[in-house]
C-alpha cells in the first residue's frame, strides 16, 4: 500500500495539470462515464485521482476477467444483429476491451462488425441506433466543411473512410444509415492493421437517397430527400477532400467504400494524383484476388502472362482486378497491349467487343475484335479460359457445363466465384472441386466450409476477403506517408500476401494464409509496402526507419490499458469516447 501511495505522490503533479485541463470536459461528462471507460479494472489509485472512488464495485478486475464477462454475455445473444448491437456498445464504453474482444478471435467476430452483419445493421441502422460514430458532412454543410472537422475531436487522424451510400455491398441505396461501412472497416484498420483507433476517421456524406422505403421510415437517420447530383455533389467531393487534407495532412488516407460504380471510378481517377486516396471495391478487391491467383500459379506452374482470364462481370471489382492482373503480366515482360488482350469480359449484355453498345471507357479497353455472343457457356466453350472471375452477383452462373467445361481443357481450372453474399456465388465450393474432380483452384467472396474430396482429401476454400489487404494498406502507407498510393502498392501487396500463402497450405486447397494470422499478415504487408515506398521514393516519412519491421511494430495499437495519468493527459484529443460520452 505504501508503494502504491507514493506512486500516486510520484505522478500527483502531472495528474494536476492534466487535470487542470481537462477540469471543465471532465465536470461536463460527469464522473459516472469515466467509470465506464475501464470499468473495475481501475486500480484503487485511479479511483481515488479520478474521484470515482465508491461509484464502482469494491473488486478490482484485470483485462482478462473483462473479456470473460463480455464472451459469456455475448453467447446470450440470439441472433447476430444482437451481437452487432452488444460489440458497438462495447466499443463505445470502453475501446481497448472491445478491441481485444475482436482480437481474441476475429474469425469468429470479422463476420458480425463487419460483412455480412454490418449489412444487415445498415438495413436497420434507424433501429439500432443508439450513439452517433463517425463524422456526418451534408450536401448542406458545403462552405463550411473545414469548420465541421473542428468539431471532431482528435487532432491526428490518419485514416478517413467515407461513403456516399448510395451502393452499400449489394444492398444499393442506403443513403445515411450505411454509416455503418466506414465504422465497420475502420475497426478492421485497428483490429487486423493494427491502426490506433483514435486516427481513424469514419465519414459519412449524406447527399440524400433515391430508397424511397427509407424516406418514408420515420427512424430514417439521414436527409430526407432524392439525391442531390452533379456539380453541386462534386462541389462537396471537392471541398470534403481539401478540408481533410488541410487539417489532418496530404499524407491522410482516405479510403472510398460503397460509392456507386460511375462515382466510384471517377472520383478515383480524378483524386488518385492530388491526394492520398484508394477506392477498396475497385483496388482492395483487385489485390485480393490478384494474390489468390498468385498462389494459384504455384499450384498450375504457369506465369500469368501464360493464362487467358475471362471474367463473368465488367463491374468495379472486374476493372479493378483487371487492370492489376495486366499490371502482373507487364512485369513478366509481356507488353500492356498484349496483357489486356488476354482478359476477356462479360456484362449484363454479353460478350463485351468491340463496337458494341455501352460501352463506358473502362470496358473499352477490354473490348476485342471477336463475333458478339450473349451466354457465358458459349463464351467459355469458344474462349477455351484457363482462370474463370465471377463477379456479377448471378447466382450459379457457374454452371455445371461451365465447369466441367473447364476441367476439360484445363488441368487446374481456376475458378474464383467471388460474388457475395454467399447466395449470389457463382457456384460452390463443392461443386467446383465435384465437377473438376478435385482438380479446381477455387476461391470465393463469401466463407464456404471445407469439402472432402471422394479420394479422402478434405479441401479448404480460399476466401478472398479485402481484409487481407486494406488494414495492411492502410497502415504502410500512413507509417511511410506516402502522399498519392501508385497501383504498384497494390501489386505489392498482393504479392507479398500470396507469398505469406505455404505449400501446406495449397496443398489443402487454400489459396490465403488463414484468417486467424490476419494481423501478421497485416503488419508483413505494410512493412513491405513501406520497403517498396522507400526504394521508389513515394514516402515522405523521414528519416527512413532502418529496422522497417520493428518501426511498424512500434506504431501498433495494443489493447493494454494504458496507466491513469498517461491517458488522463491525453484523453479529451484522442479519445473516441468523447464523442459518445458527450452526446
Ligand atoms: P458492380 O455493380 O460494380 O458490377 C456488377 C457487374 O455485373 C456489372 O458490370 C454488370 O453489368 C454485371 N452484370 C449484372 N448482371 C449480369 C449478368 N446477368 N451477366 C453478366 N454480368 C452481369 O459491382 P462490383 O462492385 O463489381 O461487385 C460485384 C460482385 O463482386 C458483388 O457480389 C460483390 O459482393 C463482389 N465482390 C467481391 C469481393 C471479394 O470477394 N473480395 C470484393 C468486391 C466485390
Amino acid at each position: 500500500m505504501a508503494t502504491e501511495w507514493s506512486r500516486v505522490c510520484a505522478f500527483g503533479g502531472l495528474c494536476l495539470f492534466g487535470l487542470g485541463v481537462c477540469l471543465c470536459k471532465m465536470v461536463l461528462l460527469g464522473r459516472r462515464s469515466l467509470c465506464y471507460w475501464v470499468g473495475m479494472a481501475f486500480s484503487l489509485e485511479e479511483r481515488l485521482q479520478l474521484g470515482i472512488h465508491g461509484l464502482l464495485p469494491p473488486c478490482f478486475i484485470t483485462q482478462d476477467v473483462q473479456l470473460l464477462r463480455v464472451l459469456k454475455n455475448y453467447e446470450m445473444k440470439k441472433d447476430d444483429l444482437d451481437r452487432y448491437v452488444f460489440l458497438m456498445g462495447l466499443q463505445e464504453r470502453s475501446e481497448k476491451l472491445f478491441y481485444r474482444v475482436i482480437m481474441s478471435d476475429i474469425e469468429r467476430f470479422m463476420p458480425i462488425i463487419y460483412t455480412p452483419t454490418v449489412g444487415l445493421a445498415c438495413q436497420q441502422y434507424g433501429l439500432i441506433f443508439r450513439r452517433p460514430r463517425g463524422l456526418f458532412i451534408t450536401i448542406h454543410d458545403r462552405g463550411h466543411i473545414a469548420t465541421l472537422l473542428q468539431n471532431w475531436p482528435a487532432k491526428n487522424v490518419k485514416a478517413v473512410c467515407v461513403t456516399d451510400g448510395e451502393r452499400i455491398l449489394g444492398l444499393g441505396d442506403l443513403g445515411c444509415n450505411g454509416m455503418g461501412i466506414p465504422v465497420g472497416k475502420l475497426a478492421l484498420y485497428t483490429a487486423c492493421g493494427g491502426v490506433p483507433p483514435q486516427q481513424c476517421l469514419p465519414v459519412m456524406l449524406d447527399v440524400g437517397t433515391d430508397n424511397e422505403a427509407l424516406l418514408q421510415d420515420p427512424l430514417y437517420i439521414g436527409l430526407r430527400h432524392k439525391r442531390v447530383r452533379g456539380q453541386a455533389y462534386d462541389d462537396l467531393l471537392d471541398e470534403f477532400m481539401k478540408a481533410v487534407s488541410d487539417r489532418y495532412g496530404m499524407d491522410c488516407l482516405i479510403q472510398f467504400e460503397d460509392f456507386a460504380n460511375l462515382n466510384a471510378f471517377r472520383l478515383l481517377s480524378k483524386y488518385r494524383n492530388m491526394y492520398c486516396t484508394f477506392n477498396d471495391d475497385i483496388q482492395g478487391t483487385a489485390a485480393v484476388a490478384v494474390a489468390g491467383l498468385l498462389a494459384a500459379l504455384r499450384i498450375t506452374g504457369s506465369k500469368m502472362c501464360d493464362h487467358t482470364i475471362v471474367f463473368q462481370g465488367a463491374g468495379e471489382a472486374a476493372m479493378g482486378i483487371a487492370e492489376l492482373i495486366t499490371m502482373a503480366m507487364e512485369k513478366e515482360g509481356l507488353s500492356k497491349e498484349d496483357s489486356l488482350k488476354k482478359i476477356w469480359m462479360v456484362d449484363s449484355k454479353g460478350l463485351i467487343v468491340k463496337g458494341r453498345d455501352h460501352l463506358t471507357h473502362e470496358k473499352e479497353r477490354f473490348a476485342h475484335e471477336h463475333p458478339q455472343m450473349r451466354n457465358l457457356e458459349d463464351v467459355v466453350r469458344e474462349l477455351k479460359p484457363t482462370a474463370l472471375i465471377g463477379v456479377a452477383a448471378v447466382a450459379g452462373a457457374f454452371t455445371e457445363k461451365i465447369i466441367r467445361d473447364m476441367a476439360s481443357f484445363n488441368q487446374h481450372p481456376i475458378i474464383f466465384a467471388l460474388s457475395n453474399p454467399t447466395s449470389k456465388a457463382e457456384c460452390t465450393a463443392e461443386q467446383c472441386y465435384t465437377f473438376t474432380e478435385g482438380r479446381g483452384i477455387f476461391a470465393s467472396g463469401s466463407p464456404f466450409d471445407p469439402v472432402t474430396l471422394p479420394d479422402g482429401r478434405t479441401m479448404h476454400p480460399g476466401q478472398g476477403n479485402n481484409a487481407y489487404i486494406f488494414p495492411g494498406v492502410g497502415l504502410g502507407v500512413t507509417a511511410c506517408a506516402i502522399r498519392h498510393i501508385t497501383e504498384d502498392v497494390f501489386l505489392t501487396a498482393a504479392e507479398a500476401l500470396a507469398h505469406l500463402v505455404t505449400e501446406k497450405d495449397l496443398s489443402e486447397g487454400r489459396l490465403y494464409p488463414p484468417l486467424s494470422s490476419i494481423r501478421e499478415v497485416s503488419l508483413e504487408l505494410a512493412v513491405k509496402i513501406i520497403e517498396y515506398a522507400y526504394e521508389h521514393g513515394i514516402a515522405t516519412g523521414l528519416p527512413e526507419p532502418s529496422d522497417k519491421a520493428a518501426y511498424v511494430r512500434s506504431l501498433v495499437f495494443t489493447t493494454d490499458y494504458d496507466d491513469f495519468n498517461v491517458d488522463l493527459y491525453r484523453w479529451p484529443e484522442d479519445s473516441m469516447t468523447l464523442q459518445s460520452c458527450k452526446l
